[in-house]
Parts: C-alpha cells; sequence; structure tokens
C-alpha cells in the first residue's frame, strides 16, 4: 500500500462545544498556525456555528465541516439537518456514525448507511466513523466489526462516491478517555478496513481511500501513530478545541 497516493486529512470534532463567539476565535488563531499546512485541515463545528466558521475560514485553507446530517433530504423529521441544508451553507464535509451517536442517540448501522447515501447525495464529502466497543476487542472481534459497519455504511456507494468517502477508525474505549491506541493497533485496524475495502471495490479505490486514526490524538501522540502506513490522518475530539494543540497535529501530518 502506497500512502504518497493519499492525502492526509486533520479534522477536527468539536462535538457540542463553542458559542459563536468562541468558534470565531478559535478559527482566527488557528488560521495563521495552519497556514500552508501539507495535509487536509477540516473544522467540524455544531450546526450554529457553521455560517460563523464558515465566514472565519474564508481565504484560508480550512475546510468546514459539520458532525451529523439526516437521511431525508427535507420532512417531518423535528430537529434534524438535511444534506442538502449543509451544502447549501457551504460546509464540505460531514462526520457520519461517530461512536457518540451511535451511543447515545440511537445510531445503527442502517441509518449510518442511509446518512452516507444522504450526504453524498447532497455533494458533501463523508468522514464516516468505524470503531469496536472495549469488550469486543477483548473478545478479538475488532475486525469483524470494523468490517461489518465499513460493509454496511457503504452499501449502494459507487467506487466513483468512494473519492469522497474518509473513514475513520476510532476504537470507541479511546475517543475523550486519554486512552490512546498504540501505533501498531491503530496501523493494524485501519490497514485491516482498507483490505475490506479493496475487496468491496479494487486495490486502486483502496490505496486512494483516507482512513484516519481517531481517539485522544494529541500533540504528543500524533507523530507515532501517523508514521504508520496506513494512518493518513485524524479525527480529533478534545485536541481540536485548542489552537496550539490542534496545530501541532496538522504539523506532524505535514510531513
Ligand atoms: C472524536 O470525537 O472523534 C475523538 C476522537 O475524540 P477525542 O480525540 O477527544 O478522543
Amino acid at each position: 500500500m502506497n500512502k504518497n497516493l493519499r492525502k492526509a486529512v486533520i479534522a477536527g470534532n468539536w462535538k457540542m462545544n463553542k458559542t459563536r463567539a468562541g468558534a470565531r476565535e478559535l478559527i482566527e488563531e488557528l488560521k495563521p498556525l495552519v497556514a500552508g499546512a501539507g495535509c487536509q485541515v477540516v473544522a467540524c463545528v455544531p450546526y450554529t456555528n457553521l455560517e460563523t466558521a464558515l465566514k472565519a475560514a474564508q481565504a484560508s485553507n480550512i475546510k468546514i465541516g459539520a458532525q451529523n446530517c439526516h437521511w431525508a433530504g427535507s420532512g417531518a423529521f423535528t430537529g434534524e439537518i438535511s444534506g442538502e441544508m449543509l451544502a447549501e451553507m457551504g460546509a464540505g464535509y460531514v462526520i457520519i456514525g461517530h461512536s457518540e451517536r451511535r451511543q447515545y442517540f440511537g445510531e445503527t448501522d442502517k441509518t449510518v448507511n442511509q446518512r452516507v447515501r444522504a450526504a453524498l447525495d447532497a455533494g458533501l464529502t463523508v468522514i464516516l466513523c468505524v470503531g469496536e466497543l472495549l469488550e469486543q476487542r477483548e473478545q478479538d472481534i475488532t475486525g469483524e466489526v470494523c468490517a461489518m459497519q465499513t460493509k454496511i455504511a457503504l452499501s449502494g456507494v459507487t467506487k466513483q462516491e468512494l473519492s469522497r468517502v474518509i473513514i475513520a477508525y476510532e476504537p470507541v474505549w479511546a475517543i475523550g478517555t486519554g486512552k490512546t491506541a498504540t501505533a501498531e493497533q491503530a496501523g493494524q485496524a485501519c490497514g485491516f478496513i482498507r483490505e475490506v475495502v479493496a475487496k468491496l471495490y479494487d486495490k486502486a479505490a483502496a490505496e486512494g481511500l483516507t482512513i484516519q486514526y481517531g481517539g485522544s490524538m494529541n500533540a504528543a501522540n500524533a507523530a507515532e501513530l501517523l508514521s504508520q502506513p496506513d494512518v493518513d490522518g485524524g479525527l480529533i475530539g478534545g485536541a481540536s478545541l485548542k489552537a496550539a494543540d490542534f496545530a501541532a497535529i496538522v504539523k506532524a501530518a505535514s510531513v
């Protein structure tokens, strides 16, 4: 597998953090720190911050995304936001299937697939999250879990559309816990997911696919995780809320 074929993507997942004033401040602080980065820089912000973040990021190399979108284009789905609405605002990216959505909001592999389809139809680039629970790793079924989540989520996605999909391997036990997967564990799982994609599509499609690691990645451990041949970037939660920490991860991905 050839890492040079793929663009590294460092994406921040702000989760439910930052008011509009805070979002503007963080993007403004980040802009000079990541200018000229050798990787794609993305900030996935709360819906209410999209307009502010898009405006603040104008004429910079920071792309803005959301953290979810609904599978329908419109309709009686109180509280939901469609892919079309995000695209119309100017968002380019959307996280789908984050473990917090699966854990707290009843997201299933089927609804993840439906949301992936809707986001692609709206022209967005999808950051698709997959990953195992701690007990699943202990039962030695990490591969099976990641394969199942990946296969179901990508059902109906064409090879051409795959160029607008990034997969984030996020072991659930490492998200927001301070427990990071070892570089070997991260590299192995990302490599395994790439093999699953190669079987679903073909080798060229799999080699071109950006696969991120996510789970307590920070300024101190990023370089080691990103040195793995199959780890093409990171989905960053906590550390994306501090400009200096996030910029250090971007720097580690830019070598
Ligand atoms: C995430 O929210 O996707 C994430 C990886 O969070 P953290 O970096 O805080 O573990």
